[in-house]
């Protein structure tokens, strides 16, 4: 079973994942923050993370980092979620530590190509 977390702090962006990840038979862990996401992947290793971009307190991109200083999260996929999808923000994610990105406003049949994708592996 995969184990999926999703950071993200707009609820109705949070229902529509969650709504997605369930009709693939995928129950997700949720996270409203950065703060939360760290507490949460200090108890389980998820298989693959979600994690919005803007977020209250520390940022996606900070909590990814934090997160991928453990050793069991070093392959781990982390996912961004973000608004600002803009040429060369792919390069930017990615050696930011996150493997790929989802453009928002979600794209269903995109988003459902990345479960697919990373949930494979
Ligand atoms: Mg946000």
């Amino acid at each position: 079973m995969t184990k999926v977390l999703v950071v993200e702090d707009t609820p109705l962006n949070m229902e529509l994942i969650l709504e997605i990840l369930k009709s693939h038979g995928i129950e997700a862990d949720k996270a409203e923050d950065g703060e939360e996401a760290i507490r949460k992947t200090e108890k389980i290793v998820y298989d693959i993370i979600f994690m919005d971009i803007a977020l209250p307190g520390i940022d996606g991109a900070e909590a990814t980092k934090i997160i991928r200083t453990r050793p069991e999260y070093k392959d781990v996929p982390v996912i961004a979620l973000t608004a600002f999808a803009m040429k060369g923000d792919k390069e930017k994610l990615i050696a930011g530590g996150f493997d790929d990105y989802i453009a928002k406003p979600i794209d269903v049949s995109e988003f459902i190509k990345q479960i697919e994708k990373y949930s494979a592996e």
